[in-house]
């Protein structure tokens, strides 16, 4: 089935057959792909199954036993995409994958269906060729990671990460390599003042504007911080509820803030802003304000630094398949905040076929020269990568 000579074609069946089965986050049976993928392995010889989250989702773990089966990696790759969106906006079907001008179409192709696929027919065509990796290869496909991270959360509770030299992950990078990633978190603001009749505001404590004022310093001191790879630290105002009527001044609000911090930014300095900002705010109204927050989400950020011989290492291979990679920093979250602890040393990275430009939008595609570039360097990074 995957002979060398019909490498080209049978992995971009296996491609069109992953993106065939839909897993759009919280609609779909993300399930049934980690059952086709626990069968195609199989198939291959390797060993597989599934880790079932509930009844509609399920994590694939693989592995691929090494000449060193104490020494292993990790490549990583998540199986649920983000829904299509307005349908008119495609041209095709998203959930039936097409090809045209080079180009595979579909939702997932390049988030990241295409980094999936690669990993997954690297595995099996080198197994089947009877090639034994230097270290052991887990491949762990997560499920719902455009959401809450249940199939990466899963993975650390049932402590399947071990210490692994590396982790990489098939996230979309046009081939490039992603050496660091922001972290993020949404928070709820709680702002409370005192109501008063609108004709005499001075009576009140307005919690909107003090909820504004808040917000406006608290996103100036967060994005003071720079960083080589990025062109900042942001922090979004998304929500925001208060009032109770026209001529009432407000006595609450609340405000949601999507914050995405560079790697320099620890979790706990962007806390200790947080609350010396509400100090701030509560002495300078004189007592009359209060700020309580809730967490809603909280992904570290994560680098690794451009001379870490892994990188090196994966910055040669893809160099030896004819293209020189550039290593960025990216502003979005991967399961690699929820796989790894805050204060690992494991090294994560990102490298995948896909475009990030293209993900999560209407004709969603991948070009397949990228694709097979990717088979190409995972390939070379499975028979010698793991070797130092
Ligand atoms: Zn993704």
């Amino acid at each position: 089935m995957r002979t060398s000579s019909s490498t080209t074609e049978s992995s971009v069946q296996l491609l069109m057959d992953i993106l065939s089965i839909p897993t759009v986050n919280g609609k779909d049976r993300e399930a049934d792909l980690a059952e086709f993928l626990k069968d195609f392995f199989i198939s291959a010889g390797i060993d597989a199954y599934t880790q079932k989250i509930d009844e509609k989702r399920s994590n694939i773990i693989a592995h691929v036993e090494g000449q060193d089966s104490l020494k292993k990696v990790v490549w990583n790759g998540h199986i649920d995409t983000v829904p299509y969106g307005d349908t008119d906006l495609w041209n095709t079907d998203p959930a039936t994958p097409v090809i045209s001008e080079g180009k595979v179409f579909g939702r997932g192709a390049s988030d990241m269906k295409s980094g999936l696929a690669a990993m997954v027919y690297t595995l099996c065509s080198m197994k089947e060729r009877g090639i034994v990796p230097s270290r052991t290869i887990q491949f762990i496909g997560t499920c719902d990671e455009e959401s809450g991270g249940a199939g990466a959360s899963k993975v650390l509770e049932d402590d399947l990460l071990g210490s692994p030299e590396y982790i990489l992950i098939g996230e979309p990078t046009n081939n490039n390599i992603g050496i660091a990633q922001k972290g993020c978190m949404w928070v709820k603001f709680h702002v409370r003042g005192a109501g008063s009749h609108a004709a005499y505001p001075e009576q009140g404590e307005n919690a909107i504007i003090r909820g504004h004022e808040f917000y406006n310093r608290l996103a100036v001191k967060l994005t003071a911080h720079t960083h080589p790879l990025f062109s900042g630290s942001t922090a979004s105002l998304t929500l925001i509820e208060g009032g109770t009527t026209m001529n009432v001044i407000p006595d609450t609000c609340s405000l949601v803030v999507d914050i995405r911090f560079i790697p320099s930014l620890a979790s706990g300095e962007v806390f200790r802003i947080i609350d010396e900002t509400v100090l701030e705010i509560e002495r300078e109204s004189g007592g009359r304000s209060s700020i309580e927050y809730e967490v809603l989400n909280s992904r570290r950020s994560l680098e690794v630094p451009a001379n870490n011989p892994k990188v090196e290492l994966l910055c040669n291979e893809i160099t030896r398949c004819g293209r020189s990679p550039e290593l960025f920093g990216i502003n979005y979250f991967t399961d690699a905040s929820v796989l790894t602890e805050e204060g690992s040393d494991i090294p994560v990275f990102l490298f995948g076929p896909g475009n990030q430009e293209l993900c999560h939008k209407p004709n969603e595609s991948v070009d397949l020269k990228q694709y097979k570039l990717a088979l190409s360097v995972l390939e070379r990074l499975y028979c010698s990568g793991t070797v130092r």
